[in-house]
């Protein structure tokens, strides 16, 4: 719409109208009835047929139509007059720039607009309906030939559609009063229209918004297949979309990317339409691309042109919009959605609700794709995890039976010869065999499947704990001391690798401590947990060792520590037995001064999971 066809006011209200001229009671009571149901009524169809049987009923027109704009098109929606020309007329379709170019010819009758026998073109002549009535030469007689329309406008000045009078009453060309009455009609058809414009807009961004809503949602299915397949559905029902198609760029997981369509599935092999070569130029602009199917060039998207049109083809669109789909600056990928040829040019809030969809897709299939790797990455470990489990416990047999033999023969020739050198031999193959047996329960514990479960009374495991290392003890000068809160306390759990840990953490508490030092191992209960706690006050342990204590061969950084012999495998071996039975353990350290280590286990019985 050009300036000069911007809508204005009536050239005189109803009241300016003389006092022989007064608005008939019927009109006016209509007029009322009109108004009431323009403003209450959501059915705009049976609004404009009230206008236009109100128009013809009231006002004495022979016939009234009222046409409603659709994309660039003017249809005839309500028509009152002889049965035969409704017929004729209703649905009738008339490029809006035809009227608009008619209009510029008329004479402006306030809102009106006259169009004169004489002045219309003879194509417009022949598509328009022209009523059968030999012309009079009264100049204030009607012709068939003249025309009598109203532009509807919106309150911001946007062609909404336009009506159209003919045979006014005593078929003469109307006077003032009378073209004023008509505008009074012209107006509510015209807030009728502007209200449907509103209903249909807040309806369609409900509508877009919940189609952007629930390509997010699709963001949540497991794989990026789900995602692009939910997300085609969502939009294809959205926007009412001949076809969606969307497709991702291969990556390193995927050596052909992964691609979606609905309702038609996406095409495959040699039929694969990638658009990367322009695409990837105008990223990271994220505006979408209108390609029409008569279109015989495109600025933004040069070579990807006739791969468009083939797919516009193979499903019946007429327009596409391609919109590149990515994440900061990396392309990932391109949402084509196509659209019947019954669908006028797209709006700009469409246009804006297909960008953020590209943009929701963006995101969700950069988080799937991250999801992908890292659970690939994961299983890559668990897998390396597991054959270095198999390599520990395959080596450590393997060593198990030669030792032995070793040991008993060194042990054969000491008895035989007291000789330095077997008792290094008997002495570092002893230190051999501690370590294949760590590592042989380290893979134990670490490939746990099924678990014992039965009443170990761990004031017991202490004492056990106690003896076997009491020979250590006196050697190196450390008192041991056990403090019980009862006579018995149980838990449920397996009585050998219990025992393993409170062997473990006595043996390390008198291994680290020098002479003259004390151990105490404290057993206290409480109605949830039993808690053995083993003080020394030996070489402590420094904050940053601490940090990796419990980790499979870690040696404290301490050269005293260091230079006493030791695997570090004790404690990853107690923390993995401790936390298969629901428990903790935890230390507190303080070099120079000592260490606490703390095992804590639940009273009720712990199922493995
Ligand atoms: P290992 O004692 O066989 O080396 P562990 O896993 O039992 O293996 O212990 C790991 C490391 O933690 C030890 O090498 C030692 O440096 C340190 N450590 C463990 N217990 C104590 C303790 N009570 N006092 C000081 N250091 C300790």
């Amino acid at each position: 719409m050009t300036a000069e066809e911007a809508p204005e006011a009536p050239v005189a209200p109803v009241g300016a109208a003389g006092p022989d001229e007064a608005a008939p009671a019927p009109a006016l009571q209509r007029l009322s009835e009109l108004v009431r149901r323009v403003n209450s009524s959501t059915d705009t169809a049976e609004v404009l047929e009230e206008i236009v049987h109100g128009v013809c009923e009231v006002l004495g027109y022979g016939v009234a139509a009222i046409a409603r704009l659709e994309g660039d098109t003017l249809v005839m929606t309500a028509v009152a007059g002889p049965d035969d020309v409704r017929r004729q007329v209703l649905g009738r379709r008339t490029p809006a720039a035809e009227i608009l170019d008619e209009f510029r010819q008329a004479d402006r009758w306030g809102i009106l607009r006259f169009v004169p026998h004489g002045r219309m073109d003879n194509a417009r002549l022949t598509a328009a309906w022209i009523p059968d009535f030999e012309p009079d030469d009264d100049p204030m007689a009607w012709h068939p030939e003249d025309a009598l329309y109203a532009p509807l406008y919106s309150a911001t000045g946007g062609l909404l559609g336009n009506m159209a009078v003919d045979l006014p009453t005593g078929n003469r060309i109307p006077s003032i009063h009378e073209r004023e009455l008509l505008e009074m009609f012209v107006v509510q058809a015209g807030l009728a229209l502007s209200n449907a414009q509103q209903r249909e807009r807040l309806a369609e961004q409900v509508r877009l918004g919940s189609t952007v809503k629930e390509v997010a949602q699709a963001g949540s299915q497991p794989g990026i297949e789900a995602i692009l397949s939910d997300a085609c559905r969502a939009v294809q029902r959205g926007l009412g979309a001949t076809q969606v198609w969307i497709r991702c760029y291969p990556d390193e997981d995927r050596a052909n990317g992964v691609a979606a369509g609905h309702p038609r599935p996406s095409p495959t092999g040699a039929g694969v339409v990638t658009l990367r070569a322009d695409l990837s130029e105008l990223w990271p602009s994220a505006d979408p691309v209108v390609v029409h199917i008569s279109d015989e060039s495109c600025d933004r998207l040069p070579s990807s042109l006739p791969k468009l049109q083939q797919m516009m083809t193979s499903v019946g669109a007429f327009q596409v919009v391609v919109m590149p789909m990515g994440v900061a600056l990396s392309l990932l990928g391109y949402v084509v959605i196509g659209f019947p040829g019954s669908r006028g040019p797209l709006r700009a809030s469409e246009l804006d609700a297909i960008a953020e969809i590209a943009r929701e897709l963006g995101r969700s299939v950069h988080s799937a794709r991250l999801l992908e790797t890292e659970q690939r990455l994961v299983s890559e470990l668990r897998e390396l995890d597991r054959y270095k489990g198999e390599l520990i416990t395959t080596i450590s047999h393997e060593l198990k039976t030669p030792l032995t033999t070793i040991i008993g023969h060194a042990e054969l020739l000491g008895e035989l010869h007291e000789h330095r050198s077997v008792e290094a031999i008997t002495r570092n193959a002893e230190r051999l065999n501690r370590l294949v047996q760590n590592l042989l329960d380290y893979s134990r514990v670490q490939d746990r499947r099924a678990a014992v479960r039965v009443d170990v009374d761990v004031i017991e495991c202490c004492r056990a704990a106690i003896d076997l290392v009491a020979h250590l003890a006196d050697t190196g000068r450390v008192g041991i001391e056990l403090v019980v809160c009862c006579e018995q306390v149980s838990v449920s759990g397996d009585p050998e690798d219990l025992s393993l840990v409170v062997d473990n953490l006595v043996s390390n508490a008198v291994k680290y401590t020098r002479p003259g030092g004390t151990v105490r191992i404290e057993v206290a209960c409480d109605d949830h947990e039993v808690r053995v706690t083993v003080r020394d006050s030996g070489l402590g342990i420094s904050e940053a060792d601490q940090v990796h204590l419990f980790s499979a061969f870690h040696r404290s950084s301490n050269p005293e520590a260091l230079s006493i012999p030791g695997t570090g495998l004790g404690l990853a071996i107690s923390r993995r037995i401790v936390e298969s039975h629901g428990g903790r353990i935890e230390v507190e350290s303080v070099v120079g001064e000592g260490s606490t280590f703390t095992l804590a286990l639940p009273r009720a019985p712990h199922r493995t999971p």
